[in-house]
């Protein structure tokens, strides 16, 4: 006998149930993992709809108990079915819950709120009209009067507008609603993307290697051929416009795409650029949206009313039925790697959610990910080229400052003299400026002269955060109290903050730059919904000429009128203790580069840095992304670092510092019997248990371990068997056990 495991009928309610029930004989050949079944279900067994999950030889309990299924239905919803082998797959590649999985993939059911218009129609003919407004002057209905003349002339009006224009009462308008005279009907409204609002784009003729790019990728496509794609363009080379076209070839083929963005790349001028080719069949998610809205713009795609969706790594699950193309822009992005179980990459979520559907994929960066790089490489993704700036803009002149020589030459100041030059020079020809500190955790600490105490979050094991002149902020949980005056341990008044965050950058700037505009972006000035986007407008509109920040204003914006980017402390991201970190110091600063002279003005660059000597320095200056794939890949290779191997950190959390000492123990004892190798190629590596980085996170204590191994598979059977193993040693009562493949980031 064979058993299915089945969730009946997807609302969040019901996602936590799954049930088991048995596949009689005849059915066996129809029933597969995510079709749709008619099962008993309840005391009544009343007929209802549910989705296989999973089949199984065994059930857990007494088989004359099992319900067996009724029958397979044939209208099986094909996206759903999808979206459901989707998670399915989540969940075992990734680690989670099924119902983490599930939540994530499905649209969670909610209503729209405030987003429905309700109108009031007239249902009369005009002479019954006139005989009535007789009718209710007689009787000095005057609220009544007013309604029904208006509603004479216009015959449907807004429900809000009757209240608030031609001020009626709420009984007035039940009244006539009650009498037949007036219904009322409502009607949904969409957000939508902007559009009309700028002038619409012409397509641009593609270039000779836009055009080669498009060509490959069309031929495959019209001979049925779905592949991943690998586009690596240098900044400007274009790549928009590619995917663009490739878009439109695939709308003609009654297909849809998906293009997803980082969320901070998500802005008006990038959504502008896909909406103003196809007007209203684009639509955009974005993390702003209540949960009602986006589920409006998933029923809306799941109805074909919509052919593109733009979004961030959540857009992955749009529910078209012909999905045809994804196209994930900035792969290197670290957001597309989700911070919660299912811990799931977007690039390769993609590849299987296009594989399901049929799909093609597009990889874009000018920076690629090491990862997609070395499978381009071994020929798992096509690689397609772009070398050339399309507009014809030249590549910045990018120069390399060794910040110890300027202590040497007694310079003092955080600019550089390079960058003071530079600096004066734009504002006096009126040119723009950005500048950039590059990690948000580079805010200052608090510490005292005297003795040495540093100013530390109660329930975290980090150092408090400066904002603003006193406020103490805990970047870990939010925690804040206010500037202490002396030191608690020793009483000193020498209590001051030490580092250089945006302020600093800004207090400095004003000084040695009195006649400056600047506009500083950082957490605290860019609080409330559209402060980031205001910020940014308002420099786009030339109303600074030096603009501060983190890395956020350097990636994804387009400022025609800049000409200078100074990276102050380089380095800063390279002293993180992860594998990733020479990655994202090249990213960045390439992608800043790019940043500088994006118009007909030839742009600078200013690197500030004290090893002036490290490779993601030197190639991100000669922004040359193939040197410093190849040391990058050396060093990965060398410490068997991803791509070259995969890499399985399991973290445990617990409340309990006692519990979680002794589980990370009992677990490393557990996997490292799985490390002997039996043949050398599928030899696994333990490292740990160890501290996190941060031991302390909100009281919670946490540990780690990580796996090594050449084949992801491996680490797949390691996870599960640890899952299985935390389940009957009760660990998971007091610790939280999480998985994470490949992980972004160190913990
Ligand atoms: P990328 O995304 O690769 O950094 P963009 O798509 O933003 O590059 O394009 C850079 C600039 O080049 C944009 O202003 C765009 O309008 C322009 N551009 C793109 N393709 C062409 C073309 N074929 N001819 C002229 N200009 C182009
Ligand atoms: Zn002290
Ligand atoms: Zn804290």
């Amino acid at each position: 006998m064979k058993y299915a495991e089945i969730i009946v009928d997807i609302s969040t309610q019901a996602l936590d149930h799954i049930f088991t029930y048995a596949i009689p004989k005849e059915l066996l050949s129809e029933v597969h993992v995510g079709c749709r079944v008619v099962i008993p279900f309840g005391r009544g067994n009343k007929e209802h709809h549910g989705y296989v999950m999973r089949i199984k030889n065994q059930a857990q309990y007494h088989e004359d108990k099992i319900k067996p299924i009724l029958r397979v239905l044939m209208e099986a919803d094909l996206v759903e079915e999808q979206l459901i082998k989707l998670a399915y797959w989540m969940k075992e590649q990734y680690g989670s819950t099924l119902i983490q999985a599930l939540m994530t993939v499905l649209p969670v059911k909610a209503k729209s709120s405030g987003k429905e218009v309700r109108y009031l129609h007239l249902e009369i003919d005009d002479r019954k009209g006139q005989a009535l407004c007789l009718e209710y002057e007689k009787k000095h209905y005057v609220g009544k009067l007013r309604l029904l003349e208006a509603m004479r002339k216009d015959k449907v009006i807004s429900k809000a507008l009757v209240k608030h224009s031609l001020h009626i009462a709420d009984s007035t308008i039940k009244a006539m609603l009650r009498d037949g005279i007036i219904t009322e009907r409502a009607v949904r409204t969409y957000r939508n993307p902007p559009t009309g609002e700028a002038a619409a784009l012409p397509a641009h003729r593609l270039n000779e290697e836009q055009q080669a790019v498009c060509q490959s990728f069309w031929k495959d496509y019209d001979a049925g051929i779905r592949n991943t794609y690998l586009l690596y363009g240098v900044t400007g080379s274009g790549k928009t416009e590619v995917y663009l076209q490739m878009i439109e070839q695939v709308l003609l083929s009654g297909r849809e795409a998906i293009v997803l963005i980082p969320e901070i790349a998500l802005t008006y001028q990038t959504v502008q650029r896909f909406s103003s080719r196809f007007g209203e069949q684009v639509t955009v998610i974005h993390s702003r949206l209540s949960k009602g809205e986006r589920y409006d713009q998933f029923e809306r795609a799941r109805k074909g009313e919509v052919k593109v969706v733009i979004g961030p790594r959540s857009a992955l699950f749009v529910p078209f039925a012909h999905l045809g193309l994804i196209i994930i822009d900035e792969e290197h992005e670290t957001s597309y790697k989700s911070e919660s179980p299912p811990k799931y990459h977007a690039r390769e979520t993609a590849i299987e959610r296009a594989r399901l559907a049929g799909a093609s994929v597009v990889l874009g960066s000018a920076t690629p990910s090491v990862e997609s790089f070395y499978r381009a490489g071994k020929g798992q993704y096509q690689l397609l080229t772009m070398k050339n700036r399309a507009a014809g803009a030249i590549l910045p002149e990018v120069s390399i400052i060794d910040m110890r020589k300027e202590l040497e030459a007694k310079n003092f100041s955080m600019f550089s003299r390079k960058l003071h030059s530079l600096l004066h020079d734009r504002l006096a020809k009126g040119e723009q400026s950005i500048l950039f500190i590059n990690r948000r955790g580079y805010a200052s600490f608090v510490s005292c002269r005297k003795c040495g105490y540093v100013v530390k979050c109660s329930h975290c094991d980090v150092s408090l955060k400066l904002h603003g002149k006193s406020r103490l902020v805990c970047h870990y949980c939010g925690y804040e109290q206010v500037m202490p005056v002396t030191c608690p341990e020793c009483g000193s008044s020498y209590i001051r903050s030490f580092g250089t965050g945006t302020q600093k950058v800004e207090e400095q700037l004003k000084k040695e730059f009195p006649a400056a505009r600047i506009l500083r972006m950082d957490a605290d000035t860019t609080k409330g919904k559209e402060g980031h986007e205001k910020l940014l407008t308002a420099f786009a509109n030339q109303e600074a000429d030096i603009l501060i920040g983190t890395q956020m204003i350097v990636k994804g914006h387009d400022f025609p009128n800049v000409t200078l980017v100074g990276a102050l402390a380089a380095d800063m991201s390279l002293f993180e203790q992860d594998f990733r970190s020479s990655e994202r110091t090249f990213d960045l600063l390439t992608q800043a580069a790019g940043r500088a002279g994006r118009g007909e003005k030839a742009g600078q660059m200013v690197i500030q840095t004290y090893q002036p000597e490290q490779y993601s320095i030197v190639t991100a200056a000669a922004q040359d992304y193939e040197a410093f794939y190849k040391e990058e890949m050396a060093y990965r290779s060398l410490l068997s670092y991803p791509p070259k191997s995969h890499m399985l950190a399991i973290f445990m959390a617990s409340e309990k510092q006692d519990k979680v000492e002794t589980h990370a123990r009992l677990l490393a004892a557990f996997i490292r019997p799985f490390c002997t190798p039996k043949d050398k190629e599928h030899c696994l590596k333990l490292i740990g248990p160890s501290e996190a980085a941060v031991y302390k996170v909100q009281d919670i204590y946490r540990k780690l371990l990580y796996v090594k191994g050449v084949y992801y598979e491996d680490l797949v059977k390691v996870k599960n068997r640890v899952e299985q193993y935390c389940m009957e040693q009760e660990i998971v009562k007091d610790t939280r056990v999480y998985f994470d493949f490949d992980p972004m980031t160190m913990y």
